[in-house]
C-alpha cells in the first residue's frame, strides 16, 4: 500500500531533496500536498510530475499564475496562508515540514494536530513555539521525526537506549564558509560568500545562518526541545569535514555517533522509511580516501550566535521565540545588502535585550511574538 505524504516547502533544498527519493521509490508514495511561497512555475511542475492532489502557495498573489500553470491538471490549486494550514491539515501518513522561517509554523502545527507523523526540518518554527509545539505533539498523538541532519543524528544514537542514561550530546557544526576569517574579514563578508557553504548545498537563509553560527545556535534549541537533557548536557563542537553529524554520550563513557556523507538526503531518507531503512544514491563513506577528521572547540568571539542560542533559551519563556525572529530579520536586512554581516549577531543581542514579552501560551500567541518582534527588530533596522 502506498503511504500518503506532503511537502510543505516543495520548491527548496529540503523539498527537492526529499522529492528526488520519493521520486526513486514509484509506487510507495501517493503525494498530497505540495506548497511553495511564490515559486508557482516551478510547485506547478512538481504538482504533475508526482501526481499530487493539491498545490498550494502561501502568497496569494501566485495564485493566478499556480491555476494558469495547472489547467487541464486535475490537481486543485490554492493560495493564501489560510490555504497553506488546510492543506497541512489534509490526513497524510507522514508529512515533510520544510518551510524556511516562523513562516511554517502555522502549518507544521496543523500538520501535527493531523495527530500522524511530521519530519521537521523546519527548525524555526520549533524554537519560537517550543512547548506549545511540544505539547500539541503530545495532545494529538504526532510523532516528530527530527529531519535536521544532528538531530536525526542523536535521534538515531538515542535509539534502543534509556535516555536517562545519556551523560551529554554534542552537535556537530561545520563551522561554515568563514570559519577561518579574522573578525576584520567577517566585518566585510558579502551575502555571495556567505551563501557559498564548503560542505551543503542550502537555501539562502540556512546558509546564511551557517556562516554567523546562528544555525548552530538554532539547533543548540532545538536539541534541547527534542531530546531529554538539559542544556548543560549540550555541546557543540566544531568538525570541519561533516562527517560525524552528532554524537550521545552515556554514563559509563561509551559515546555513539552518527557519521555519512554531507546531503541531506540520507537524514530524509531515515525519516521517510522510520523505522524501516531505504536505499539512497549517495555514494558510502571512504574514511579512507577522507583520511582525516578534525575538531577544535567553537570560537564565540568571531561567532556570537551560539553564546546568544545558549543564553535565549536559559531565558526561556519567549527569548528563543525574538532570537529567531530578530535573526530572521537580519539576515534578510544582510541578504539585500543593508547590513553589514557582523552586525547580525549585534541586532539579536541588541533585541533580546530590548523586548522580552511573557511566555507564550498558545500558537497564537506564539505568532503574535514573533509578530512584534519582527516590527521591533525593523524599527532597529532604520537606525543602522
Ligand atoms: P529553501 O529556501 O531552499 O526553501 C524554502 C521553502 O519554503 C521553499 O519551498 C519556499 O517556497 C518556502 N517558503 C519560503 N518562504 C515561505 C513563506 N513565507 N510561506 C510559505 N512558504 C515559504 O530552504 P531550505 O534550505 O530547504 O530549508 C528549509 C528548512 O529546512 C529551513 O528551516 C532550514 O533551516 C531547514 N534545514 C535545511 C537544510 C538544508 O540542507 N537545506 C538542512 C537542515 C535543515
Ligand atoms: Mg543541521
Amino acid at each position: 500500500m502506498s503511504r500518503r505524504i506532503s511537502v510543505l516547502g516543495a520548491t527548496g533544498s529540503i523539498g527537492a531533496s526529499t522529492l528526488d527519493l520519493v521520486a526513486r521509490q514509484p509506487g510507495e508514495w501517493q503525494v498530497v500536498a505540495l506548497t511553495a511561497n511564490c515559486q508557482a512555475e516551478e510547485l506547478a511542475r512538481l504538482a504533475r510530475q508526482f501526481g499530487a492532489e493539491l498545490a498550494v502557495v502561501a502568497d496569494e498573489s501566485c495564485l493566478g499564475e499556480l491555476r494558469a500553470a495547472l489547467a487541464g491538471s486535475g490537481i486543485e490549486a490554492a493560495g493564501g496562508a489560510q490555504a497553506l494550514v488546510d492543506a497541512a491539515a489534509r490526513p497524510t501518513d507522514i508529512t515533510v515540514a520544510a518551510i524556511v522561517g516562523c513562516a511554517g509554523l502555522a502549518p507544521t502545527m496543523a500538520a501535527i494536530e493531523q495527530g500522524r507523523t511530521v519530519a521537521l526540518a523546519n527548525k524555526e518554527a520549533l524554537v519560537s513555539a517550543g512547548d506549545v509545539m511540544k505539547a500539541a505533539v503530545a495532545r494529538a498523538g504526532a510523532t516528530l521525526l527530527p529531519m535536521d541532519s544532528e538531530h536525526n543524528a542523536i535521534f538515531q544514537c538515542l535509539a534502543g537506549n534509556d535516555p536517562a542514561h545519556v551523560r551529554s550530546i554534542t552537535l556537530t557544526a561545520s563551522g561554515g564558509p568563514f570559519r577561518d576569517w579574522t573578525a576584520e574579514q567577517l566585518a566585510k563578508a558579502t551575502p555571495a560568500q556567505a551563501v557559498r557553504h564548503p560542505n551543503w548545498s542550502m537555501g539562502a537563509k540556512i546558509s546564511v545562518d551557517s556562516a554567523t553560527m546562528f544555525n548552530k545556535g538554532l539547533e543548540l534549541i532545538e536539541a534541547w526541545h527534542l531530546f531529554p537533557v538539559g542544556l548543560d548536557a549540550l555541546r557543540i563542537v566544531v568538525h570541519p569535514q561533516s562527517v560525524i553529524h552528532s554524537m550521545v554520550e552515556y554514563r559509563d563513557g561509551s559515546t555513539l555517533a552518527q557519521l555519512g556523507p554531507s546531503d541531506m538526503r540520507v537524514p530524509i531518507a531515515s525519516c521517510l522509511a522510520w523505522p524501516e531503512r531505504m536505499d539512497t544514491p549517495c555514494p558510502p563513506l571512504d574514511l579512507a580516501q577522507l583520511g582525516q577528521m578534525t575538531f577544535r572547540a567553537p570560537d564565540e568571539e568571531r561567532f556570537p550566535a551560539t553564546r546568544l542560542a545558549r543564553q535565549a533559551a536559559e531565558a526561556g519563556g519567549a527569548a528563543p521565540a525574538v532570537l529567531n525572529a530578530g535573526n530572521e530579520i537580519a539576515v534578510a536586512a544582510f541578504l539585500d545588502g543593508h547590513l553589514p554581516f557582523t552586525r547580525i549577531a549585534v541586532m539579536v543581542e541588541e533585541l533580546l535585550a530590548r523586548y522580552a514579552p511573557p511566555p507564550a501560551a498558545s500558537l497564537d500567541e506564539v505568532i503574535a511574538i514573533d509578530a512584534e518582534a519582527r516590527d521591533y527588530a525593523r524599527r532597529m533596522l532604520e537606525t543602522v
